[in-house]
C-alpha cells in the first residue's frame, strides 16, 4: 500500500463513520459527512481544471473549510499551499506567483488582504470565498460546493513520493522558503507523532496552532487517522480556549509558547473553572522552563516539548519521560521536559561540531543539530541551491545549536544566527530569556546581541511588563546577574508594549534588532 494521506480519512470513515469528526463554529459533522464534503470539493476542483500536481492555495484560519481542504485537495493529487494569514498583500503576491497556484480559497474575513492585489496574481484562475460573501464579488464556496456530488471521487494514481504540500517557512530569519513535503513525509511523520503523543479515538483535539503552519499542519493527519474529534477555533484567545475545553471536553492541545503564556496569565487572573481535564499540552519553539512547572502544577496538565522545523514535517524530538527514567526526582523530570527531548521513531538526530563529528553527550558541548528522518523534505521549491546547502549527505542541517546529554536529550541552545558571542563565550539567548521569565513582573522577554566595545557583544532584553506590575532596567539587570554567570547577564533593557511575532507566535528577533539600531540612531 503506498503511503498516501487519503488513507487516513478513508480509515476514519470506515471505522468511525458515525462519530463526530469535526466541530466548527457550532456545527458538528460526522466523519461520513466530512467525507461527503471532501468528495464534493474534489469533484469541484476537477471541474475547475485542477489536475494532479497543480497547486491549490488556502488563506484561512482554523475552520471546517480549511480542514476539509486537505483531503479534498489530496484526493485530486494536487498540492496544497497553505498561506500564513498574517502576511501583507505583497507577500501573498510573491507566494501565489512563486508557487504558481491555480485556485485560491480565501476566508471572507481575510478577503481584504487579496482584493487589492488580485490583478497581480499571474496564475490564479479562480478565487473562491469561504463563508459570507455578500459584499464580495467572487465565487461563494457554499453554493459552489453544493453543485457537486457527494459520491466517491475517482482518484488518479498517487505515488507516496509525490509532493502534497508546499509549506512556506515562518520567515523568522528572512524570506520564507517553499518547503516541498511528500505524502510519504507526512504519512510517516504522522505515524511517529501519533505514537509519541499517544493519540487515540478518545481524543478531542482543539486546533489552536494554525493549520496553515507546519506545527498545526500535521493534526489533520494523526487525529483523523485515529478517529479523534477535531474542534476548530478561529481565534486562539484564552477565554474561548477555556470555554471550549469545558464545552467539548478537549483532551489535547498544541500551542506556541507565546499562546501558552497568555493562557497561563488568563488562568492566574481569572482562575476559570476547568471541568474537564486536558491530558496534554504540547509546545515547541523554545518554551521557557518556568512554563513547564506552571502547566503541570497550576493547570494540572501534562506538558510535552517538541522540536522541529518545516523542513522536517516538522517534528524530530519529543520530551515525554521514558519509563526507565521514572525514578528520577520530579524536579529533574521537569528539567528534562524543558528540553527539546530525544529522537522520535523514524528520526536520527545528531549534534555535531564544524567537522561533522558528534559532540560528547555531556549536556555541555555545543554543536549543530542535524537530522535524517522520514520527514525530511524533498527540497525547497524552485531553489536547488538552498536545498543542497541544507540537506548534505542525506542529513538536514537545521541551523539550530544544541547540547545532548547522556540520555540522548537535546537541548536547543539557540539558532546559530541568534547566539550572542561575548568575550569569546557563547551565550544562549534562550537561556537568558528563560531566567527573565522567572521574574514576577516579566510577561514576555526576548534577548538579542548588541555591540559592546569591550566584549564584542552583550545580551540586551526586550521586555513586556505584566499589567499592574513595575520593574526598572537596573532591577532586571541585577536579577539576571543573580541568576546567571555574570558574562551572560543582560546589559540593557528596552521596555515595549508588545513583541513582534509571526503568525505561528514566534518572536521576530530580526525586527527587534532593527528597532534597537533605530533607537541608538
Ligand atoms: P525561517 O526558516 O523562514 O526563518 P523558522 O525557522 O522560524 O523560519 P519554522 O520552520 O516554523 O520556521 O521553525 C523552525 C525553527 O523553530 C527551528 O529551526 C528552531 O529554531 C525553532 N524551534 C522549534 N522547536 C523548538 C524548540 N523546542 N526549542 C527551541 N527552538 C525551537
Ligand atoms: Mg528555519
Amino acid at each position: 500500500v503506498p503511503l498516501v494521506l487519503t488513507h487516513f480519512l478513508d480509515r476514519a470513515v470506515s471505522l468511525y463513520g458515525d462519530k463526530v469528526g469535526v466541530i466548527s463554529e457550532g456545527k458538528s459533522l460526522t466523519y461520513r459527512e466530512l467525507n461527503e464534503r471532501v468528495n464534493q470539493l474534489s469533484h469541484g476542483l476537477r471541474d475547475l481544471g485542477v489536475k494532479k500536481g497543480d497547486r491549490v492555495a488556502y488563506l484561512a484560519p482554523n475552520t471546517l473549510e480549511m480542514l476539509e481542504g486537505f483531503y479534498g485537495v489530496f484526493q485530486t493529487g494536487a498540492i496544497m499551499v497553505p498561506l500564513n494569514i498574517r502576511l501583507k498583500p505583497d507577500d501573498y503576491v510573491f507566494i501565489l506567483n512563486h508557487s504558481e497556484s491555480k485556485v485560491l480559497f480565501v476566508d471572507y474575513e481575510l478577503y481584504h488582504l487579496i482584493a487589492p492585489v488580485k490583478n497581480e496574481l499571474q496564475t490564479v484562475e479562480h478565487i473562491i470565498v469561504h463563508g459570507k460573501t455578500d459584499d464580495i464579488y467572487e465565487i461563494a464556496y457554499d453554493t459552489w460546493l453544493a453543485q457537486y456530488t457527494k459520491e466517491p471521487f475517482e482518484r488518479p494514481d498517487i505515488d507516496e513520493n509525490d509532493v502534497c504540500s508546499l509549506l512556506y517557512t515562518s520567515g523568522t530569519t528572512g524570506n520564507p522558503k517553499g518547503v516541498m513535503l511528500t505524502h510519504r513525509n507526512n504519512y510517516l511523520h504522522a505515524l511517529s507523532t501519533m505514537h509519541h503523543l499517544r493519540v487515540s479515538d478518545r481524543d478531542v483535539y482543539l486546533h489552536i496552532l494554525p493549520m496553515f503552519h507546519v506545527n498545526g499542519w500535521g493534526a489533520p493527519f494523526y487525529y483523523t487517522a485515529n478517529g479523534a474529534t477535531h474542534v476548530c477555533l478561529r481565534k486562539a484567545v484564552p477565554e474561548v480556549i477555556f470555554e471550549y475545553v469545558n464545552k467539548y471536553k478537549v483532551t489535547v492541545m498544541h500551542m506556541a509558547p507565546t499562546v501558552l503564556n497568555t493562557l497561563l496569565q488568563y488562568y492566574e487572573q481569572h482562575v476559570p473553572t476547568i471541568e474537564h481535564d486536558v491530558r496534554v499540552v504540547i509546545a515547541g519553539s523554545a518554551p521557557p522552563p518556568a512554563f513547564v512547572t506552571r502547566v503541570e502544577k497550576e493547570l494540572g496538565w501534562e506538558f510535552i516539548q517538541v522540536y522541529g522545523m518545516t523542513e522536517s514535517s516538522p517534528l524530530s524530538t519529543v520530551s515525554t519521560i521514558r519509563a526507565h527514567l521514572d525514578h528520577l526526582p520530579l524536579s529533574e523530570q521537569y528539567r528534562m521536559k524543558a528540553k527539546a527531548g530525544y529522537a522520535m521513531i523514524g528520526c536520527e538526530v545528531k549534534v555535531v561540531n564544524e567537522r561533522g563529528e558528534e559532540v560528547p553527550r555531556d549536556g555541555k558541548s555545543i554543536g549543530e543539530v542535524i537530522v535524517r528522518s522520514n520527514g525530511v523534505m524533498a527540497g525547497y521549491w524552485k531553489n536547488p541551491e538552498a536545498t543542497m546547502e541544507t540537506i548534505r549527505n542525506g542529513w538536514l542541517h537545521t541551523g539550530d545549536m544544541a547540547t545532548i546529554d547522556a540520555y540522548g536529550n537535546i537541548d536547543i541552545v539557540d539558532r546559530k544566527k541568534d547566539i550572542i558571542i561575548s568575550g569569546g563565550e557563547n551565550i544562549s539567548s534562550i537561556e537568558v530569556e528563560g531566567v527573565l521569565y522567572e521574574h514576577p513582573a516579566v510577561l514576555e522577554a526576548a534577548v538579542i546581541a548588541v555591540p559592546h566595545e569591550k566584549w564584542g557583544e552583550t545580551p540586551h532584553a526586550f521586555v513586556v511588563v505584566r499589567p499592574g506590575k513595575e520593574v526598572t532596567e537596573q532591577e532586571l539587570i541585577a536579577f539576571s546577574r543573580e541568576k546567571l554567570a555574570h558574562f551572560k547577564a543582560i546589559t540593557g533593557v528596552t521596555f515595549v508594549q508588545e513583541l513582534p511575532k509571526t503568525a505561528s507566535g514566534k518572536i521576530q528577533k530580526v525586527h527587534l534588532r532593527n528597532e534597537y539600531w533605530q533607537s541608538i540612531g
